[in-house]
């Protein structure tokens, strides 16, 4: 029989953990006779007992594999690990939290049987998250839609399943700043939506900070778009068109100089600055490419 490869990454995750793997488990029984069901949890060095628990449940169960990593590098490298090590004919990623419900993942499988290679789930409405993030999210999609050049479907997020083709093209790609809900639709193969309400998280708090969310981001625009190269060159035209306005109206009436000098020297210092910084990053990334690192570093495998 074809094998599902369910990945699951964790990041101190306790209180949530026995509830989602209960549930995940439940998928045996909706995929009997159709899909053999793996679980990969991915622990992204959690300090709290998320590894005791997962330790605790692949004992019983051989199905329950964990991928332990040396630290925490992140939600995307726990995902890229847990597709690294997945063998299966398909594979389905979701969050460890509950938020999208794991019952979903049969109703995307039988869509893949219609003939699509990827299966993402499309988020209607959002329950209980904050007025912050539901706004941030809302226009984040809609400026990475502005500014990419590739359809990255707007309201996803990394709770999807694929086929195993999709993986293996995916694999192929070992960039350091990953934006896989946007690599993934890079590889150009067949997708369909699966809409459905997030739900809210089932225990403890958000492992994306503000921080985190905002790298994330970064990700996703700087991966994907030189956009921000050209937005450069469109303010120096700006720039331009209003020096000669200054100087124009310098010429014609009396001002007050230091006024429009002070004015000058600050916005012209803050767009150079601005540009240094856009440039500053595609810099960065080029130099963390060409250092090759790992992407992550693992401490162990379970019943792998
Ligand atoms: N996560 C992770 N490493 C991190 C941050 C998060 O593996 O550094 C996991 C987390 O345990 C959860 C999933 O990624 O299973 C999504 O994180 P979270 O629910 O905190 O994000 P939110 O839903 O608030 O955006
Ligand atoms: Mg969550």
């Amino acid at each position: 029989m074809k094998i599902l490869d369910i990945i699951v990454p964790v990041y101190n995750e306790e209180a949530c953990l026995d509830k989602t793997i209960q549930r995940l488990l439940k998928l045996k029984e909706t995929f009997k006779g159709k899909l053999n069901l793996n679980y990969i949890f991915v622990n992204d060095g959690s300090k709290d007992k998320t590894l005791q628990i997962l330790e605790e449940n692949a004992k019983k169960d051989k199905n329950i594999k964990i991928i332990n990593f040396s630290r925490n590098f992140g939600h995307q490298m726990a995902l890229s690990a847990g597709l690294d090590y997945s063998k299966g004919d398909y594979i389905a990623i979701i969050d460890g939290d509950l938020q999208d419900p794991p019952e979903l993942i049969y109703d995307m499988y039988q869509k893949s049987l219609e003939g699509y290679d990827i299966v993402y789930g499309k988020r209607l409405k959002r329950k209980q998250e904050t007025v912050f993030k539901k706004l941030s999210a809302w226009g984040f999609y809609r400026v990475l839609k502005y500014m990419c050049n590739l359809e990255i479907p707007t309201d996803t997020g990394d709770f999807r399943l694929i086929t195993k083709d999709v993986r293996e093209a995916f694999n192929k790609m070992r960039e350091k700043h990953r934006f896989i809900r946007g690599m993934i639709p890079w590889t150009g193969f067949k997708s369909a939506p699966i809409p459905y309400v997030r739900d809210e998280r089932f225990a403890g708090e958000t492992k994306y900070p503000l921080s985190k969310m905002l790298k994330l981001a970064f990700d996703g625009i700087y991966s994907f778009s030189f956009k921000p190269v050209s937005f450069i060159f469109i303010l120096s035209i700006l720039l331009f068109i209003i020096s000669i306005i200054i100087l124009l109206t310098g010429l014609l009436t009396e001002y007050e100089e230091e006024h429009v000098i002070c004015f000058t020297l600050t916005f012209v210092s803050s767009i150079n600055l601005l540009a240094l910084g856009i440039l500053g990053q595609y810099i960065s990334r080029i130099y963390d490419e060409t250092r090759n690192r790992p992407l992550y570093i693992i401490k162990n495998l379970i019943n792998f």
